[in-house]
């Protein structure tokens, strides 16, 4: 199926929303989007629900890795800070959200998807979760794919971590998995500190396991000690050792008090 195809479907599936069914939100155990459909009016499926929970319930071993993950889940209102300006096109700017999608998902250029990015980006409406990870994981640009993560980010509900994990492990550009690092850690999102310190592990990209170790630090999650401790000992490159031992420092710190 080629790229446009596939864009002109969602284009479909997004303008008859009446009918449409909703793929869960969550992800496999191999970090990868569930495949199965969500239980309206929630984004997850069964498996998945523990996502929607306001409360974590206690951890139960026999759950699904991913489903032991989210029951960490804080649902508090983590909205980052962004001072980011660009001067998109004015008629960008003034569209309706859904016009902001359609050219999001199937503009010829590639700057004005990235454009359009930007714009939900600013709006922080919800509605452009399940587009932004379509993008994400679809559109050959990865300037475009760095901006739908930086949204997400932005973007900030609990909905936005399975994209912005999924990104995480598989984008094939750093600086794509660097954005999904940073924004992780800016979420702070105790769920997302097993996939970074796995990542932190096994990434090539010296800036992306710094930022890997940067977001531990925000996290602050005293399960992945074990791992910054080995990292600040054995990773090659100095920047990621000092910022290992840092978000130790940060951890402890925040235990201590
Ligand atoms: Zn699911």
């Amino acid at each position: 199926m080629t790229k446009e195809s596939v864009l002109r479907r969602w284009s479909f599936v997004i303008c008859r929303k009446e009918r449409r069914t909703m793929r869960c939100f969550g992800l496999t155990s191999d970090r990868h989007r569930c495949e199965t459909e969500a239980q309206t009016p929630t984004p997850f499926c069964a498996e998945h629900q523990a996502l929607t929970q306001d409360e974590p319930p206690a951890v139960s071993t026999h759950a699904h890795p991913w489903t032991r993950l989210v029951q960490h889940l804080r649902p508090t209102n983590h909205r980052v800070p962004d001072d980011a300006r660009f001067a998109v096109p004015r008629w960008l700017d003034k569209s309706p959200t859904p016009q902001v999608i359609e050219r999001l998902l199937n503009d010829a250029s590639c700057t004005t998807r990235w454009s359009a990015a930007f714009v939900l980006r600013k709006r922080r409406d919800p509605i452009a979760i399940e587009p932004l990870w379509h993008v994400l994981q679809n559109d050959p640009v990865s300037l475009v794919r760095q901006q739908a993560a930086v949204a997400l980010g932005k973007i900030g509900t609990p909905a936005v971590l399975g994209p912005l994990i999924e990104a995480l492990w598989h984008d094939r550009d750093a600086a794509v998995r660097q954005a999904c690092a940073i924004a992780l850690g800016n979420l702070g999102y105790r769920v997302a500190a097993s996939d970074l310190a796995d990542v932190l592990t096994r990434e090539n990209a010296v800036f992306v396991r710094w930022d890997c170790a940067l977001a531990l630090g925000q996290i602050g999650d005293g399960a992945v000690e074990r791992v910054l401790a080995a990292r600040a000992e054995s990773d090659p490159s100095e920047v990621v050792r000092r910022a290992c031992r840092e978000a130790l420092e940060e951890i402890r710190r925040r235990v201590v008090r």
